[in-house]
């Protein structure tokens, strides 16, 4: 059923990196040269080095383009990737700052030829591509061209830690219809875009940079939430399938649940679905100029499929030397004759909006929720609201050709603590089975089944979880602003294991225990962890009422994967309304991530939130081996 005689997007795998500086190779190779040179004379330790010039380099004072500039007045640093850095995935995003008046940075990886970003304010952003192992990368500015700056990034795929080759990953689907040769439409000349070439291999080409993109983005976002460089696996080579029942013309009548839903059909039969997410996208998508409007086309995700309509292919990135401009372009959008998604009427806003749309269904597939009840609003929410249309702002340094000032793109805390725990993503530094060594992350699972004085500890060590965890400030949830702090990184870091609160300031009854067993816990303002206490047996967390009209959320661990529970979310009407987290890292002897928390009852939690008693209330919990669960909080049975 789902053909895959697919191959990997020509333009984009064998892309080398473009010499964007102008003028003679030689010179800029020799000079590359005398780089690596010095930097293999150094010794460079876990913080980025800023080469001292040697001898050679000494000399290399001749810029690129052939000027003769004062020597040293471009410091290059890099401020989001250290040193000796691994990456399980292949497109790095770097970005820093360069001083002395430099207009642009170079970045050469290896031995390839030096590509140049364009430095504003003295910041700058560059993607690279990187080779599978050690890439060295070497950085100066122009026009100056002062010392290098070196550091060696390597690129390991299964550092992810996921699993083997074969297990859970995203796929990238190129969709045809039935009559269709798998071209995409581009806009009539003399619009921009109108010569880009749209065969179905460039299409594929477009998506597989668009993939690696999403790919690295959610990990550089991880990152800055203090997760780690989390992400999914990709299917590198493009899936190409042609819809033997969809002819071009059905496909411009259907609306996008149907397209869907009929995409999703015919991929129902393929190899290893349960294990893939296919981010799939229609090359058949036509605008109709009579209508003014786009056919066959769809922005939807969830389940297994996030699907796509093809007519702004044109205006992604063909590779990864021309992400840069993609996202800077201001070329003008004529919503008259092609779909102006977004409505800002700029080639680098559709393409932002476009391609971040993909990263926000995508998102729904794994399980995300949008925050806060609406997508409408422009900040606030991240990717799953509408902060999927400054996706640009990860690569780019200006927008609608001035420098920077918005907000990056991010995940809302709610997902990234979700995502962490999710089985597709990355499990590097995931808690391990109870009796095994500590985690790369340093963590360590030391609770305890049954025994006495099991509820003092845990209370013990959940208290001082509380105390050590600054308050942070959240609004009802209907309030997009505030929803979304991103905690500092190290904040995360130091704490190791913790419980991020992102609760409204809890109401003072939230329904305070009488019996059970835990009528001695106070969960006035805190939920109640017990720590390796009553486990379940099977593989996903489990809830259980207690006789007091709360919720037991328990995990199993005689399984050898769960250690303890990752991450409980609260969810209004389907929204993200408030989550509870705990970040692997070591507790102490107190052990790792809990095995249950009991919840208040339910109208303590909804007071909690913000909900309305009509308002329906989910609770999810995923474990930290990613098993996932959730329960309707009106309908469980407790009062
Ligand atoms: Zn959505």
């Amino acid at each position: 059923m789902w053909t895959d005689f697919s191959s990997r997007g020509a333009d984009s795998a064998s892309a080398a990196i473009q010499p964007c500086v102008a003028g003679r190779r030689d010179d800029a190779m020799e000079r590359l040269r005398r780089l690596k040179h010095a930097v293999e004379s150094l010794t460079v330790s876990d913080v980025l080095g800023h080469v001292a010039p040697d001898s050679a380099s000494q000399d290399a004072t001749q810029a690129a383009d052939g000027d003769i500039c004062a020597p040293a007045s471009g410091d290059v640093r890099v401020t989001n990737l250290r040193h000796g850095e691994v990456l399980p995935y292949p497109l790095c995003l770097l970005e820093g700052t360069a001083s002395g008046g430099a207009t642009a940075v170079t970045v050469a990886v290896s031995d390839g030829a030096p590509a140049s970003f364009a430095v504003v304010g003295g910041a700058w952003k560059a993607a690279v591509d990187l080779a599978p192992g050690s890439n060295s990368l070497t950085l100066g500015a122009i026009p100056c061209g002062g010392d290098a700056t070196c550091l060696c990034v390597s690129y390991d795929a299964s550092a992810d830690g996921i699993g083997p080759p074969g297990t859970k990953a995203v796929r990238l689907v190129w969709l045809s219809a039935s009559d269709g040769d798998g071209s995409f439409e581009v806009p009539p000349p003399p619009h921009p875009g109108c010569d880009v070439p749209h065969t179905a291999a460039d299409g594929a080409a477009r998506l597989l940079t668009a993939g690696r993109l999403m790919q690295a983005a959610t990990a550089e976002m991880m990152h800055h939430q203090g997760l780690g460089r989390r992400t999914f696996r990709l299917v590198e080579d493009v899936t190409h399938h042609r819809l033997p029942h969809l002819t071009t013309r059905a496909a411009c009548r259907m609306d996008g649940q149907k397209l869907w839903s009929h995409v999703f059909e015919a991929a129902s039969g393929c190899a290893r679905r349960d294990d893939l997410i296919d981010v799939a996208v229609m090359s058949f998508s036509c605008w109709d100029r009579a209508a003014r409007k786009v056919r066959g086309h769809t922005a939807l995700g969830g389940g297994r499929l996030g699907l796509f309509g093809g007519s702004s292919v044109w205006c992604w990135p063909a590779n990864t030397a021309g992400l840069a401009s993609a996202f800077t372009d201001c070329g003008k959008v004529d919503g008259k004759v092609c779909l102006d998604d977004g409505g800002r009427g700029r080639v680098w806003a559709l393409a932002a909006t476009t391609v971040g749309a993909a990263l926000h269904e995508l998102g729904h597939c794994l399980s995300l929720p949008h925050p806060c009840l609406t997508v409408a609003a422009d900040r606030g929410g991240g990717i799953m609201a509408r902060g999927f249309d400054h996706l640009n702002r990860l690569v780019a340094v200006t927008e609608a050709g001035r420098p920077l000032t918005g907000e990056r793109p991010f995940w809302d805390r709610g997902c990234a603590a979700r995502l962490r725990w999710h089985p597709w993503i990355s499990a590097v530094g995931r808690v391990p089975p109870p009796g095994s060594a500590a985690t790369s992350d340093g963590s360590r699972d030391g609770a305890e089944t049954g025994g006495d004085g099991l509820l003092e500890r845990a209370l013990r060590a959940q208290k001082r979880l509380y105390d050590a965890t600054p308050a942070v400030p959240m609004p009802k949830h209907k309030s997009m602003a505030a929803a979304t702090p991103a905690p500092t990184p190290t904040t995360l870091d130091d704490l190791g294991r913790k419980i991020q609160g992102l609760l409204h300031p809890p109401a003072q009854d939230d329904g305070g225990g009488t019996s059970s067993g835990i009528t001695a816990v106070s969960t006035e303002d805190k939920l109640c962890v017990l720590s390796g206490a009553t486990l379940a047996p099977g593989r996903n967390p489990s809830f259980a009422p207690t006789t007091d009209g709360r919720l037991t959320v328990r995990v199993g661990r005689d399984v050898g994967a769960g250690g303890g529970l990752g991450h409980l979310g609260y969810y209004v009407n389907g929204d993200n309304a408030g989550h509870e987290e705990w970040v692997g890292g070591g507790m102490g002897q107190d052990g790792g991530p809990p095995a249950a928390v009991v919840l208040p009852t339910p109208a303590a939690l909804r007071a909690r939130l913000g909900a309305k008693a009509t308002d329906k209330l989910v609770v999810s919990a995923i474990d930290t081996a990613g098993n996932m669960e959730s329960m309707d909080y009106g309908t469980c049975n407790t009062v």
